[in-house]
């Protein structure tokens, strides 16, 4: 299977790398918690990480690579991984998982919307920036999303007028 020639050492490093990343992933549970599973034996690991040619950059840090599962879902198997920068396998982990500092963010966070969706809400938004509306109250124009704030039921006239 493996295609290059590795001295002891360097083989005995690269199964203890692999039987890490395989002991590792009984502990970790995807976002969906699905226990994770190592499903490649050692020679498809190196292969996959052969075939990649960033063998020599494995490893944890800026400017190094590791072995990731698509859409962070899933188990490490065949057609379901990708050598990537750690640094971008570190931003996928993070979507749609709540952030350690404070509130419940939407499950999609940081996920980019659909074309279609994304056109939708521009679209949306253009229409009401467009738009101008009068408060009834004080006869002051504006946008229709601002004007709410601080008019029509939020009128400094109206709280004037309930004062006196
Ligand atoms: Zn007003």
């Amino acid at each position: 299977m493996t295609t290059k020639e590795y001295t002891d050492a360097e083989l005995k490093k690269l199964k203890d790398a692999y039987k890490a990343q395989r002991c590792g992933c009984k502990r970790r549970k995807d976002r969906q918690g699905t226990q994770i599973e190592m499903r490649m034996t050692f020679d498809q690991w190196l292969a996959v990480w052969e075939e990649s040619g960033k063998l020599h950059l494995r490893g944890a840090g800026k400017g190094r690579y590791c072995m990731s599962r698509l859409d962070d879902l899933g188990h490490y198997e065949e057609g379901n991984i990708a050598i990537i920068l750690t640094t971008e396998n570190c931003r996928q982990g993070h979507l749609g998982r709540p952030s350690k500092i404070k509130g419940r963010p939407s499950p999609r966070k940081g996920m980019p919307l659909a074309d279609e969706h994304r056109a939708h809400v521009v679209e949306s938004l253009k229409r009401h920036q467009l738009t101008t509306v009068v408060c009834p109250h004080c006869g002051r124009t504006g946008q229709l999303l601002v004007m709410h704030r601080h008019h029509f039921d939020h009128c400094p006239t109206v709280r004037l007028k309930a004062l006196s």
